[in-house]
């Protein structure tokens, strides 16, 4: 086989190891369930609130979702009638409490970590154009805040339907799989994982192959989770997402969050280390100084907090240190390769799916060619390959991922289709 044309221009991420962020999106292990999301969401007395993607119990995960929540902890500050709330991370949440909170008239100052605003949207500018290596896709698209505040942008967005993705190096029977997963799934004892359903199911696969169920699985879980199967809870960690008519933004997230941040007074630099609560108000601590108000929204996510970067005084409380013991990151990492030209079969969803070489390596691509006419993909990886693969410097992460989609045999009918 010829060698698999080189990138001629990549990024590659690495939300795994950004101390920001430590992860992905937040998720469900197995002694938990959405009420954790609620639990972590409620107000701490009447001066401190967690918001983010994390606490909301239907939409976590999603920059809609984070969006949600930080406008709805801005209206629990101004209902309690403060008049200036400070704001920890600049991300979708972030940037929804201080718009919220600016919108109703409060004083608001935001401090964020790093460099930039956006959290996990990251806009980057590779060969002429800006590709995404955060979020994507604006999800659950009819139901989607940012997807109206794009459509008032007149930003331009490419549907992707992933129900039919082009699937590569695998040829399974995988009809009715979608439904025995989630009817197993649904059924699954409170407590037990992903893998014990998995283990059970494969000792009596019929009728389909215990190989075609760990592929599938593969698919729907370990590449919208990044977790080990084990941590993962059966019963809740299957949320809803993506495929319900989700659209990429040409030219990047960063499009709606540079309209968001305008006008916001947003502390680049500004990691924040301690937030002490008194009868008072609240003080934030960081290298930069110090910050008062009367109240503050938190949005760092769950894998910060649970970190103990940002000291709580007093502690956070027991209900909340449990809840956020149930949550949890996974790690999924994308990668973006440009090419001098495209020599990758045209898939008619403009998605696709390789599994293998290993149980348990799946990777998913997007053809983003459309966004400025020059051969791009986006390749989204995760599973226990992941650690490897990402192990080595970004050269070699571009390297290893254009060969291993290039390496992979075309199979011409979609799986979810047979
Ligand atoms: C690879 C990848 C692909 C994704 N794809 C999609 C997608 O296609 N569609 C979708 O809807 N969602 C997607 N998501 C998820 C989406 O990006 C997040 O759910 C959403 O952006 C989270 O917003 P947030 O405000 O809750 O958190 P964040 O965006 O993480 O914002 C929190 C902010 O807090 C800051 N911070 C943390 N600690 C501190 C501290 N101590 N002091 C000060 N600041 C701090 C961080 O720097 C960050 O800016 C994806 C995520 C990843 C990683």
């Amino acid at each position: 086989m010829s060698a698999p044309p080189l990138p001629t221009a990549f990024a590659v991420s690495r939300w795994g190891e950004d101390p920001w962020s430590r992860g992905s999106w937040s998720l469900i292990g197995r002694h938990g369930s959405a009420a954790d999301r609620i639990q972590l969401g409620t107000p701490v007395g009447t001066r401190l609130r967690i918001a983010g993607e994390a606490t909301h119990p239907t939409r976590s995960g999603m920059t809609h979702g984070a969006y949600e929540q930080g406008i709805e902890a801005a209206a629990w500050a101004a209902e309690f009638g403060h008049r200036r709330v400070a704001v920890l991370g600049a991300g979708m949440a972030g940037l929804g409490a201080a718009r919220e909170l600016a919108h109703r008239g409060l004083d608001t100052q935001v401090w964020e970590a790093r460099d930039r605003v956006g959290g996990r949207t990251a806009g980057i500018d590779l060969d002429g154009f800006t590709f995404d290596l955060g979020a994507n896709w604006l999800q659950q698209y009819d139901q989607n805040v940012l997807a109206r505040l794009a459509e008032l942008l007149q930003l331009t967005t490419t549907a992707t339907d992933f129900t039919s993705p082009l699937v590569l190096g695998a040829a399974d029977h995988t009809s009715g799989l979608d439904q025995a997963l989630r009817d197993r799934l649904a059924t699954a004892a409170e407590g037990s994982s992903v893998a014990d359903v998995l283990t059970e199911w494969t000792a009596n696969p019929h009728p389909w192959t215990p190989a075609a169920i760990r592929r599938f699985i593969d698919a729907e879980i370990t590449m919208d989770a990044g977790v080990p199967l084990e941590w993962l809870s059966a019963r809740h960690g299957f949320e809803a997402g993506v495929g319900e008519g989700d659209q990429w933004i040409s030219g990047s997230y960063r499009l709606l969050v540079d309209h968001l941040a305008q006008g916001l007074d947003i502390r680049l630099e500004h990691p924040v280390h301690t937030i002490r609560v008194s009868t008072d108000g609240v003080t934030l601590t960081g290298e930069a100084g110090e910050f008062s108000a009367d109240a503050v929204i938190v949005t760092a996510p769950v894998a910060v907090l649970a970190a103990d970067v940002i000291e709580f005084s007093p502690p956070l409380p027991a209900e909340h240190r449990v809840a956020l013991g149930h949550l949890g990151m996974g790690r999924v990492e994308k990668v973006i390769l440009r090419f001098a030209e495209r020599s990758w079969p045209q898939s008619p969803s403009g998605y696709y799916r390789l599994h293998g070489p290993d149980e348990g390596s799946v990777s998913e691509w997007l053809d983003a060619t459309s966004a400025d006419g020059k051969p791009t993909l986006v390749g989204l990886f995760a599973g226990p390959w992941l650690e490897r693969i990402w192990a080595g410097p970004d050269a070699e992460v571009a390297a290893a991922a254009s060969q291993i989609f290039h390496a992979a045999g075309l199979y011409t009918r979609p799986s979810w289709q047979m």
